[in-house]
This record gives C-alpha cells, sequence and structure tokens, in this order.
C-alpha cells in the first residue's frame, strides 16, 4: 500500500530519476528511504509511510518480550530486532548517527530505520547539528520507536576494531552497554533488547564481544539490584550458539 506514492515522491524529492528499477517495490522504497536527508518531507509523506510500514510489519511475527523465558532477567533469542516489542531497541549505528546512507545495506542501522521510518533520522538531524555532526563510541542518544514494535531506540556507537581489540574497545563495548542500561534505568524501562554490537561491520571478534556483553549486564543488574528485563538478539545461528554456550553454561 502506497509503495507507488513514495517512490514517486523520494524519487523527485532527492532529484532523480528511475533510482532502483532494478529492485522490487519494497526494495525500492527501502532504498530511497536509505538515501534520503528528511529537512522537509510532507506530513503527507510521513502519514502514508507509517501506514505502509505498519502494513509491512502487520505480515510478520511480532516477538513478544512476554513470552520470553528469563533466567536472572536474561534472555537471548535468534531474530530480527525490529520485530521485538520491548520498551528500548539498542541500534548499533557509527559516528554520524544518522542511520545507515548505503542503499540495502545489511546491517542492523540500516534495518532499524528502514523498518522504524525517516521520522527517526530527522529527530536525529539537530540533535547532531548541535554536537558537531559526530557521537563519541559508548554513549546513547534516544528516538522514538516510530513504525517498529518497540517504543524507543537508543543509539549508540561501539567500537571499530582495526586489527586485534584494544583495551580502549573493550571500554568503549563496555560503555555502550553500560550506557544503555543506565538510560533504561533512567527512564524507568521494564525491558531493553540488544544486537550483538560492533560485531558485523565494525569486525569486534564475537567471542569477545559477547564475554564482555554478557558480563557487563550480569554485574549490572546485580550491582544496581534492577528489574530491567534485558534481551540479547542475535541475527545468525552461529552467534546465537555463542551466546547459548555462555548463558547456559
Ligand atoms: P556494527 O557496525 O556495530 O558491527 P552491524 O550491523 O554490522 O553493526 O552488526 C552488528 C550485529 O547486528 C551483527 O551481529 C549483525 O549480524 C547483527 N544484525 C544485523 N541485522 C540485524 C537485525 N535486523 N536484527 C538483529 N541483529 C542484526
Amino acid at each position: 500500500m502506497y509503495e507507488d506514492f513514495l517512490i514517486d515522491y523520494l524519487t523527485k524529492y532527492n532529484n532523480l530519476r528511475n533510482a532502483f528499477v532494478e529492485v522490487n517495490k519494497n526494495d525500492r522504497v527501502r532504498a530511497l528511504m536509505n538515501i534520503t536527508m528528511p529537512y522537509n518531507l510532507s506530513d503527507e509523506f510521513y502519514q502514508k509511510e507509517g501506514v505502509y510500514l505498519k502494513s509491512l510489519l502487520a505480515k510478520k511475527s511480532i516477538i513478544n518480550v512476554e513470552d520470553l523465558e528469563f533466567k536472572n532477567n536474561i534472555s537471548f533469542i535468534l531474530g530480527d530486532i525490529t520485530l521485538i516489542d520491548s520498551d528500548a531497541i539498542v541500534n548499533a549505528c557509527n559516528s554520524r548517527l544518522l542511520g545507515c546512507l548505503s542503499p540495502l545495506h545489511y546491517c542492523v542501522d540500516n534495518a532499524i530505520h528502514s523498518f522504524a521510518g525517516l521520522e527517526v533520522r530527522r529527530d536525529l538531524l539537530p540533535i547532531m547539528e548541535k554536537q558537531n555532526g559526530y557521537e563519541k563510541n559508548g554513549k546513547v542518544k534516544v528516538t522514538k520507536g516510530y513504525n517498529l514494535p518497540s517504543k524507543f531506540i537508543f543509539h549508540t556507537v561501539g567500537p571499530r576494531v582495526a586489527g586485534i581489540v584494544s583495551e580502549d574497545d573493550k571500554i568503549d563495548l563496555e560503555n555502550s552497554y553500560l550506557s544503555c542500561l543506565k538510560k533504561a534505568c533512567e527512564m524507568n524501562l521494564e525491558s531493553i533488547t540488544f544486537p550483538s554490537i560492533s560485531t558485523g561491520v565494525f569486525a569486534y571478534p564475537i567471542l569477545e564481544a559477547s564475554k564482555l556483553a554478557v558480563e557487563t549486564v550480569k554485574k549490572y543488574l546485580a550491582e544496581t539490584n534492577s528489574k530491567l528485563k534485558v534481551v540479547f538478539i542475535l541475527h545468525s545461528e552461529k552467534d546465537y550458539n555463542v551466546y547459548k554456550e555462555l548463558l547456559e553454561s
């Protein structure tokens, strides 16, 4: 629904002609969204984009946090972070913090922005302009979830590993998890879902990253006596098995 409107609107908005004609209509909308800087999109655009994204979501199965099994308030699942209904999901993004601009890229940042809607980038624009356009590693910025099942998106930049993992990389990764956990508690949220931060394009080895992620979350929950429910969502069977080994051993 509204694919044609969205394709025409964003093609004109970006001053293009026949852009991304080689892919199907849904991917065409997504690719055009990925390259769009939403300085002045119309209310009609956002309204129709919302109807369109909600119609895509209606065809998929939502992961309900209430249905998950938790041990010491931690759960881990194989799945897609854009489909879970936790209070907050965490986005592992780059230092521009405006979402992945590469059309149809497979990263988690691209998926979250594509299914949440261009409202997210629109809301991040003034935040990033205020701080010279770059975000340091290990911090957190919050936007609404818009067309996702989750209420909020926590945007954090994890470390980009060059070669072997440095002490600074470890501190930055720990800070990404900690900043998000603290923010969730500050906002009185009941649940937060993490992807495997930095272990994709940013090349942090999954074994080391997962140990640090799990230790950081366990320590934080124990020290603060928090009731926050934490979900780790893994996008590949391989990563899921790493978390299974860690959390069930
Ligand atoms: P980074 O730049 O922080 O490494 P990536 O997006 O490249 O971020 O990868 C981080 C992790 O997110 C990877 O393990 C990747 O498999 C995973 N991922 C990608 N898409 C999704 C998704 N839709 N849901 C959950 N995890 C995802």
